[in-house]
């Protein structure tokens, strides 16, 4: 037993009970990818570990993207005319739409239900939803409220401002003998849910705590950032330093009952992808690998074509393969400190793996060479925004509602085939490999490439 898988043991009784408590404490917080919700958190991560915490102002472009204004709310809610509250953002920061704009006005039952969100197939459930590029005001509640509602004149309430004021994201350096760095992200953007992602931010958070007095091999930089724009914001910022990255893992989903589930980086084939996939080998428990897809979490950004960073993402049951995904549902029942502290002992198992193998790692056959040789033929096309995922919505590419998966069947197909061209559209794949890889019919993908091509965001290029 090496040093290092010594003081991994140590720690472990109680670990997940200590996440759990942080968690709860977290929980009540209605965060966004902007405003005060966001800077309590980095707060309250601050208690445990020495954060550095950023202010990007709002309207700084970052790649293809503008930081927004700064969203904040103190309260919301909806009144019968008889003044009894039947919707109140006091019980659940769900009920607002995330990022509405101030609005205090009496509607009618009709008005009003085009400003409401619901799950009719998880009638029990508020759905989480936002409208952070879109300005609008919404309240999303349970379909079953949803259909009692009576004709009346409604008062709705949302005291929010939406200004200029700046994008808050925190980070963590532990500095190793090698400036060679593992990456850890994780994002503060999601109001009271808790396996995404309040599970993520407290592993990092007790991961950091637990590395930073060890003696290192590599250095590891921990990101607290809001999901996409925080993401982009960071690379942007620190695109000089980007090739510093050996290894990456988003931390998401990672405190529900299921098995551990590995989501390999673009690479495919990497050295993160092998160690984690080893430690999942020899756990002795069930698990789940699966290949890079261009949907997900922040590793989309991380793994776009003009960075390609080995970046992978360990979770436990990835979203939105949970049926709590973005409700109500997610909350302090479903994560428990048993998971977390099954998926902290892991990543310190993948820790202790990098750190032993430094220096002196082979890659065991390297797929990536294979596939350079396969794409011979088809149609080629390249990326002309390579560097993280350019800003769809700018362009009515995207839809206006975030959050939920109910958007209509063809807006979210077409939503992924983007994703998938832009993200292989690297000179390597053809239209025809992008088919193949994504298991999208290359008549599905072939008019989506022309749209790419008016847009501005793709042109084709010679076969070599
Ligand atoms: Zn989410």
């Amino acid at each position: 037993m090496n040093n290092f898988e010594f003081q991994t043991l140590k720690k472990i009784p109680g670990i997940g009970a200590e996440m759990y408590d942080m968690m709860i404490k977290l929980y009540p917080i209605c965060r966004s990818i902007t405003g005060d919700g966001v800077r309590k958190t980095l707060d309250i991560i601050s208690e445990q570990i020495p954060l550095e915490k950023y202010e990007i102002p709002t309207d700084t472009e970052v790649f293809d993207w503008t930081i927004p204004k700064e969203w904040n709310i103190k309260n919301a809610y909806v009144k019968k005319s008889n003044g009894e509250k039947i919707i109140d953002f006091q019980k659940s920061n769900l009920h607002v739409l995330n990022y509405s704009v101030p609005i205090h006005k009496t509607v009618s039952l009709s008005e009003l239900k085009e400003h409401l969100f619901t799950l009719p197939d998880q009638p029990t459930l508020i759905p989480y939803r936002t409208s952070y590029y879109h300005e609008n005001w919404g309240f999303c509640i349970t379909h079953n409220q949803f259909l009692q509602l009576e004709e009346d004149d409604y008062e709705v309430v949302i005291d929010s401002t939406l200004e200029n004021g700046s994008l808050s994201y925190g980070e963590y350096f532990i500095n190793g003998e090698s400036d060679d760095e593992v990456l850890l992200s994780c994002y503060t953007c999601h109001p009271s849910m808790c396996n995404d992602n309040l599970s993520g931010v407290v592993l990092l958070t007790f991961l950091a705590e637990h590395l930073k007095n060890m003696s290192l091999k590599y250095s590891y930089r921990f990101l607290f950032i809001p999901e996409t724009i925080g993401a982009i914001a960071w690379i942007c910022r620190n695109e000089h330093n980007i090739k510093k990255i050996k290894h990456g893992l988003v931390a998401t989903c990672v405190g529900d009952p299921g098995i551990l589930s590995y989501k390999k980086s673009r690479k495919d084939n990497a050295e993160i992808d092998q160690t984690v996939i080893d430690v999942l080998k020899n756990s002795g428990n069930d698990y789940k690998v699966v290949d890079y897809e261009p949907i997900g979490s922040d590793e989309r950004q991380f793994c776009s074509p003009g960075f390609n960073l080995p970046v992978g993402s360990l979770q436990r049951t990835m979203a939105p393969a949970f049926p709590e995904y973005h409700t109500s549902a997610d909350n302090t029942d479903f994560v428990q400190p048993k998971y977390l502290a099954d998926t902290f002992l892991k990543y310190l198992q993948v820790f202790s793996k990098l750190e032993g193998n430094f220096g002196k790692f082979n890659l065991k056959n390297n797929k990536d060479l294979k596939n350079k040789k396969e794409t011979k033929k088809g149609q080629f096309f390249l990326n002309l925004k390579p560097k993280c995922e350019p800003r769809l919505s700018s362009i009515g590419l995207y839809r206006k509602v975030g959050g939920g998966t109910d958007i209509t069947k063809n807006e979210r197909i077409r939503t992924i085939i983007i994703f998938w061209i832009l993200n292989y559209s690297d000179g390597k794949h053809s239209l025809q490999d992008i088919s193949k890889k994504s298991g999208i019919h290359f008549d599905q993908i072939k008019p989506v490439a022309e749209i790419l091509v008016e847009h501005n965001l793709l042109k084709e290029i010679k076969n070599k």
